[in-house]
């Protein structure tokens, strides 16, 4: 641990985003920071300072020439992000007079920060663990309200508290079975295998849930990959223009001239709607007449989301209802959407809405229509339970811990039911444990550390 944390190093870079703005933040981290940043402070002595204060002075080179008037804030070690003595030197934000100070730093002792180091130290000074570790991550990165909140939850412990209970629970379990090890024959049972067994179906439920709540983690995180379909000339580039507001798409009278491959994303309650492989889908949408169902229903089931589209100027109820079957064997939620309002009469659509209630009827050139189907997008995708404020898992990481912890606990399972020796099922619970601590960070290797930080950028 020691090397990859570099300890005596004090490292520094810049906080704020590259290029110009009104200020630029620096931050140093480190044992030296303080007695680094004084020695080409110009201002109150830096070292004799308390924790939490902020200084003006000027920041000057081995010439004595000024680069810049800046402000310094003090956090002393273990009062700090780091744990270590950290200062942040709020510059004025051009890229010149930030080169200039940070170069005058790493000449004075510092030494150029790697991506994610401050938040690395973070986590091995015990800030917090690695799943809010990485939770810093998502939080910077968090463009929309629902990826932010889901973030904001994880770095508040949120997600890391049910893993250590669990984890703790279980680890009673491993050394009540270890303990029977040790008594090797004689005929010793400190764990019941009933109360063991009850604890690992308690462990799968919640297990279960948190992998099952990945589908909706990752549509908060990245956005929910949603496809319009339906047959040529339909109206979806219209809509999708509608949605998006504004030309992206090339809107034509001539069936089949949706070629671009289109790419979007409109937010829509705090969630993030992305729109995939629009002309990709008119295609397979011409399959379900020619190529047959399969294929089609490959191509949608690669959606969080479908919305099709029906012309209802040129509607034949026996093919719509085909349409429809094809839809519901993808097993992905859709909308339908009887499209051209505009161009039939109100008998059509009632006789349509009698056997179809669910149908959205609109005008997809009219953008006040548009707005009614974005609620009904948003209805599509179930965020009650995320609204509720439950643990909801983003992270590919660790889900596949997740994964990796539910094989091991159906071992378990499994080893008891067979009455396997205690050896294996200590085993197995060994094995879900180290998985379960994976996710926070009890466990860890240096690849995997170094994995997760590299994806951070610098200063963070
Ligand atoms: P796509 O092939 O499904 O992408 O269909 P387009 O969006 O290119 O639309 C085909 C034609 O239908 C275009 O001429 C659109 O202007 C027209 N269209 C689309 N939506 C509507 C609508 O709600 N009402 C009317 N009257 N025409 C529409």
């Amino acid at each position: 641990m020691q090397n990859l944390l570099q300890n005596d190093d004090t490292i520094i870079a810049l906080a704020t985003p590259q290029g110009v703005g009104a200020i630029g933040v620096i931050r140093l981290s480190g044992k030296e920071a303080i007695s680094i940043t004084n020695k080409v402070f110009k201002g109150k002595d830096l070292s004799k300072q308390e924790s939490h204060t902020i200084h003006f002075g000027t920041i000057r080179d081995e010439d004595n020439r000024i680069l810049d008037e800046v402000l310094i804030s003090l956090f002393i070690a273990p009062k700090s992000f780091t744990k270590e003595n950290v200062v942040e030197i709020s510059c004025h934000g051009s890229n010149f007079i930030i080169k200039q100070i940070i170069q005058l730093l790493i000449r004075k002792g510092a030494r150029p920060a790697k991506p994610g180091e401050f938040t690395k130290r973070a986590f091995m000074n015990g800030q917090f663990d690695l799943a809010q570790a990485e939770a810093v991550a998502d939080l910077i990165n968090a463009d929309t309200e629902a990826a932010h909140n889901a973030a904001l939850n994880q770095m508040r412990g949120g997600f890391s508290g049910e893993i250590k209970r669990l984890r703790e629970e279980l680890i009673h379990f491993a050394s009540m079975i270890e303990l029977e090890l040790d008594f090797g024959e004689e005929d010793v049972e400190f764990a019941s295998r009933d109360d063991l067994k009850e604890l690992v179906n308690k462990l799968q439920v919640v297990v279960n849930a948190l992998i099952q709540s990945f589908d909706l983690g990752n549509v908060i995180k990245n956005g929910v990959p949603t496809v319009i379909a339906g047959k040529p000339n339909a109206g979806k580039s219209t809509l999708l223009n509608a949605l998006l507001n504004e030309e992206k798409a090339i809107v034509s009278d001539i069936a089949g001239t949706t070629r671009d491959f289109i790419e979007d994303e409109i937010v829509i309650g705090g969630v993030a709607f992305r729109f995939i492989d629009t002309a990709g889908l008119r295609e397979t949408t011409d399959a379900i007449e020619k190529i047959g169902v399969e294929r089609t229903q490959a191509k949608m089931k690669t959606a969080s989301m479908i919305i099709y589209l029906f012309d209802l100027s040129q509607v034949d109820i026996v093919e719509m209802n085909k349409e429809i079957n094809v839809l519901e064997n993808t097993g992905v939620p859709f909308l339908k959407v009887g499209n051209k309002l505009d161009k039939v009469d109100d008998a059509l659509v009632e006789k349509l809405q009698h056997q179809h209630p669910d149908m959205l009827f609109l005008t997809a050139k009219e953008p006040e229509h548009v707005e009614e189907l974005k609620n009904r997008i948003l209805e599509l995708v179930n965020l009650n339970k995320f609204k509720r404020g439950d643990t909801v898992v983003t992270n590919i990481r660790h889900y596949d811990s997740l994964l990796q912890t539910k094989n091991a606990l159906m071992n378990v399972i499994e080893g008891i039911d067979n009455q396997v020796t205690n050896d294996f099922v200590a085993m197995d619970i060994r094995q879900a444990l180290h998985y379960l601590g994976e996710i926070t960070g009890e466990i860890t290797t240096d690849d995997l550390l170094a994995n997760i930080f590299s994806k951070f950028c610098i200063g963070k």
